[in-house]
């Protein structure tokens, strides 16, 4: 990383995969997550890089059980 002091957590990994409370019958899977230090600039940064992954995991997941349901309908 930089020479900046870490003043911000960076959760490892994103907050962003875990769902939120209102989106797992009301459990939060987003309390004791692993925090490391960033300065930040870097943290906001990578906030940007957080979203991306999150989007492109949901796409590869939706794009996987689509191809496991036509797979299972040739049986
Ligand atoms: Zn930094």
């Amino acid at each position: 990383m930089c020479d900046l002091p870490g003043t911000t957590d960076e959760h490892i990994p994103p907050r962003a995969i875990f769902p939120e409370a209102k989106d797992a019958e009301g459990r939060n899977y987003r309390i004791d997550l692993i925090t490391v230090p960033s300065c930040p600039d870097h943290n906001t940064a990578k906030s940007d890089d957080d979203e991306f992954l999150m989007v492109s995991l949901a796409g590869i997941m939706a794009t996987t059980w689509a191809k496991i349901r036509v797979m299972s309908q040739h049986d």
